[in-house]
């Protein structure tokens, strides 16, 4: 059945059809995705594209990589059920977890990031019995309501800006202050103004959903100092961080130690996996108690299945160069679009980290979320359009980062900077 028929059918089931909610990318038209495998995935009409968005970035290695899908069928082969017990494949990715990631003692599995979030900021406000929560612009940490805040300022709430957001809870957006990224000074008056009443700080080490900020140290040092000071639970979410560029996170590179950790996309290569982690003292409010166990909940939170892709991609990432691999090609992007771009003098700034990369069309650094605010919109849209027609599939929405991953190959990174230099330059045409 052909997209344009597989697109009506969608839409009478599907609220705005194929290209709901997440999904809702003007201009993307009927996609229906057929078949993935490496650094590719086929349309439902046949048509082939080189993936650089990676479904938000979980595949490092590639999609469907075989030892993962070997892993995830002998799983189903073996045990299908969670939610009591563990497995000894989940106490081994526990084992891996507290191992790979510095400040890690013990941790528990979800399904998703934004659920890792949720407890994260949960057992803060639990520890210490306060309510306010400090974030920063430009960073996202899932879809509920205490992180539901994400690029803006506290007094532009998101409520009543589409008819979902009107709904959440003007008390929990009232529990959220929302600071400018890399503002050391920023953190430092917050903390002296509402330091008695701050439960955690929750922070992208580098904001990857706007693009890619690189976090200044001063301003991870700030944070770990001030919540020492103040009693408050720092929270590194390093869902996309903590495997996408080194194991371990972006704490084994600053050495900056926070009290949790969020984790999730890469871990399981796509499989559905988050995990929250941290000092034992804070995470063993989890256990249970004399009254009966602590809330924490999931039906599927450790399921095998999960549990195997995430002990394959491990694997994976600590016996092959797939970081290496990564960090190079990442490089001849960054170095090849910045020289594509400016032998058309167009302004740009291309950035990013490791495997992932993004170009604004703008002029100057970009410190923090104000600053990405210069970017070109409809050159960023429009470029990422005309690649599309040269089959190569980056997300056309404003400040989205791609994804090199273990799969793509020189000649994926040759017909790249080739189709670059055409649609940049048809674009200005
Ligand atoms: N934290 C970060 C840093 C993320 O990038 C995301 C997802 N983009 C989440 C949390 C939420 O994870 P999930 O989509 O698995 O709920």
């Amino acid at each position: 059945m052909n997209q344009r028929v597989l697109s009506e059918r969608a839409r009478r089931v599907i609220p705005g059809g194929v290209n709901s909610g997440q999904r809702n990318v003007p201009g993307l038209g009927d996609l229906v995705i057929a078949q993935a495998s490496g650094a590719r995935f086929r349309d439902r009409d046949g048509r082939e594209y080189v993936d650089y968005h990676a479904a938000f970035g979980p595949p490092l290695l590639g999609h469907n990589d075989p030892d993962v899908s070997a892993a995830v069928a002998e799983a189903g082969r073996t045990v299908d059920l969670c939610g009591v017990g563990v497995t000894e494949d989940e106490v081994e990715l526990a084992e891996a977890l507290t191992e790979l990631v510095p400040s890690v003692e013990q941790v528990l599995l979800t399904s998703t990031g934004s659920e890792a979030t949720f407890h994260a900021l949960r057992v803060a406000r639990a520890a210490t019995g306060r309510r306010l929560v400090v974030k920063f612009q430009g960073c996202y940490h899932g879809w509920h309501d205490a992180v539901s805040l994400n690029v803006i300022s506290a007094p532009d709430r998101v409520g009543g800006k589409d008819p979902i957001s009107a709904g959440i809870l003007p008390e929990v957006l009232d529990a959220t202050l929302v600071l400018p990224f890399n503002s050391a000074d920023a953190v430092r008056q917050a903390f002296a103004e509402h330091g008695a009443d701050i439960a955690a700080v929750i922070v992208e080490p580098v904001p990857h959903n706007v693009g890619c900020l690189l976090p200044e140290q001063e301003f991870l040092r700030t944070l770990r100092e001030e919540c020492t000071r103040a009693g408050s639970v720092l929270v590194f979410d390093e869902v996309i961080t903590g495997f996408r560029h080194h194991l371990g996170g972006w704490q084994a590179i600053s050495g900056i130690t926070p009290d949790l950790t969020t984790l999730g996309k890469a871990i399981a290569n796509g499989y559905p996996v988050g995990a929250l982690g941290g000092r034992a003292d804070l995470m063993d409010l989890f256990s249970s108690r004399p009254g009966g166990p602590a809330f924490f909940a999931g039906t599927y939170n450790g399921h095998p299945a999960v549990v195997a892709a995430a002990l394959a991609t491990l694997r994976k990432l600590r016996s092959e160069p797939v970081h290496e691999h990564v960090f190079r090609l990442g490089e001849r992007i960054r170095t090849g679009l910045a020289e594509v771009f400016s032998s058309l003098g167009v302004a740009s700034l291309v950035t990013g980290y490791g495997s992932v990369f993004v170009e604004y069309f703008m002029d100057g650094p970009a410190r923090t979320y104000d600053d990405l605010l210069r970017n070109d919109a409809s050159m960023f849209i429009g470029y990422r359009r005309r690649l599309l027609d040269h089959g190569i599939f980056e997300l056309p929405l404003n400040l989205k980062r791609s994804h090199v991953s273990y799969a793509h190959t020189d000649a994926d990174v040759d017909h790249l900077l080739e189709a670059a230099a055409l649609a940049a330059g048809a674009q200005l045409a």
